[in-house]
């Protein structure tokens, strides 16, 4: 935009719902031009940190009628570029937007506005005895309106599900600037069609959401967790599709390779149990006694054959949250020992994970690249970051199309897709074709057309520019 449409943009704004919540200060600009994807950096022209969903729909209303881009904005952790405006225009932060606005302990819901923390809404739903499952390793930094749009799933999705078994309503907004509602605090509607299952996991390019009726359940009195050393990632999946087969579905079942155990290990000055294993399994064990939890743990010992002395059992909050949080860091220690790195989730039947694992690493080996891999080995959820090593930046950028290619090819192979978690975003957009037919991709962009005729709504996401 230029600055005659900036300045006429903001006036109209301005007209509307005052000066509060309109920036133009490109220092404050600057913050909202990234989030936590690596190397991607989009100014916006202005910023709208809205209060309430009237104020979202004049943005919207007065931006359709101008044609300005619009980009929602909740935490800015996303790792696919989602929420940057990469056609400049608008960004609208729904940061402002985070109230919890009612935990219904009856009928066991939460409403909330977009805003709010994942992390915070887990909190005080556990405050009533209540749980909110699905946990993004980000859910300290992420919103649940950013979860949402992006169907954020979780190491618990292997029991519990991702976001979108959680959402019995919403509130969104439409890019035109009209208020609707889908769902609510009811368990069952089938009345008409399923909105909320279309702007689930959109990425922000159909609607933007207002307001989220939140599924809860009892919060389960006791949790175990454990950390099993394996020689090699097939006896740690060997050992997953034991656990499940026997009838056990444990909370998390996360796995991580050699490479991966490696460099936590250095990250956290060698201080992580077993850091000379092959492989990794934490696995969460949660129920509603603690005769329950330990039927299911002696179960675990008897199918997955590893000696129960060489297991590290947390045995305190203390010792739990060592185990997680050296989970939860292995993307810093990855930033730490190479701050260029590609991260991509693809998703396999869980079965084939040593194969898709085995093959991508000769992959890489070939080509000389460094990678790590780890992941919800219950879900087939594969995180692979490769890492730039010692390249030139450019030679780096010219392999990644190839990279991707690679993999994505790989992860389709073996019967998976290209992404589970992290979305299309600006960066797989050209990549749709290798897992969509073209008959599928139109489908989609006529679902987009219709909510957003003119194109305003996070415009350069999910589909290619053509
Ligand atoms: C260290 C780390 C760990 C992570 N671990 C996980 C993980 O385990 N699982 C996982 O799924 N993801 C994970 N992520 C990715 C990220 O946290 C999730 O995608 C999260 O859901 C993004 O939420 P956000 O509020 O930060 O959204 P943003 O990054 O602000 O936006 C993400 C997308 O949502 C859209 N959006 C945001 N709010 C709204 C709204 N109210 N209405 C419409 N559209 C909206 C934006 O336009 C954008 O397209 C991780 C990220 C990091 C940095």
């Amino acid at each position: 935009m230029n600055k005659k449409e900036v300045k006429k943009l903001r006036e109209e704004l301005t007209a509307v719902m005052g000066n509060g919540s309109i920036e133009t200060d490109p220092d404050i600009l600057e913050t909202y031009s990234r989030d936590e994807t690596a190397d991607a950096v989009f100014m916006p022209d202005i910023l709208v940190r809205a209060e309430n969903s009237e104020e979202v729909s004049t943005v919207l209303r007065i931006c359709n009628e101008m044609g300005v881009p619009v980009v929602p904005r909740g935490a800015g952790s996303g790792v696919t570029g989602g929420a940057l405006p990469v056609h400049g225009g608008l960004v609208l932060s729904l940061e402002k937007m985070n109230r919890i606005l009612e935990i219904d302990t009856e009928n066991m819901v939460a409403v909330v506005e977009p805003g709010v923390i994942t992390g915070e809404l887990q909190k005080a739903v556990l405050q009533e005895g209540l749980l909110y499952p699905p946990d993004p390793a980000s859910l300290d930094i992420c919103s649940i309106g950013g979860n949402v749009a992006e169907n954020a799933g979780g190491p618990r999705a292997v029991k519990y599900g991702t976001t979108k078994e959680y959402i019995l309503g919403l509130e969104f907004v439409t890019p035109d600037g009209t208020i609707m509602n889908t769902g609510g605090k009811i368990v069952k509607d089938v009345t008409g069609y399923n909105l909320a299952g279309i702007i689930i996991g959109s990425e922000g390019t159909l609607a933007v959401v207002t307001k989220i009726y939140l599924k809860l359940i009892p919060a389960p009195s006791v949790t175990k967790d454990l950390l099993v050393p394996f020689d090699s990632v097939d006896d740690a999946i060997n050992a997953v599709y034991r656990i499940l087969t026997a009838r056990i579905t444990p909370a998390t079942l996360e796995f991580m390779e050699e490479d991966g155990i490696k460099l936590v290990a250095k990250f956290h000055g060698g201080k992580i149990p077993f850091p000379e294993a092959g492989a990794h399994l934490l696995i969460q064990i949660n129920g509603e006694s603690e005769e329950s939890v330990y039927h299911s743990l002696e179960r675990i010992w008897e199918v997955i054959d590893v000696d129960p002395e060489k297991i590290f059992a947390a045995e305190s909050e203390m010792q739990r949250e060592r185990l997680w949080k050296a989970r939860r860091a292995i993307r810093e220690a990855i930033h730490e020992e190479d701050p260029c790195f590609l991260a991509e989730d693809c998703v396999v039947p869980r079965s084939r994970i040593p194969d898709f694992i085995r093959d991508l690493k000769e992959y890489f080996n070939s080509v000389n690249l460094k990678s790590i891999m780890f992941g919800h080995a219950g879900d087939g959820n594969v995180h692979i970051d490769i890492l730039k090593g010692d390249r030139e930046y450019k030679q780096w950028k010219g392999m990644q199309p190839d990279i991707k290619k690679e993999v994505y090819t790989r992860a389709i192979q073996y019967g998976g897709t290209i992404t589970g978690e992290h979305g299309v975003g600006m960066l797989r957009k050209d990549y749709l074709t290798i897992k969509l037919s073209q008959e599928e991709i139109e489908l989609m962009k006529r679902i987009k057309d219709a909510f957003d005729p003119k194109g305003i709504l996070n415009p350069g996401k999910i589909f290619s520019d053509e």
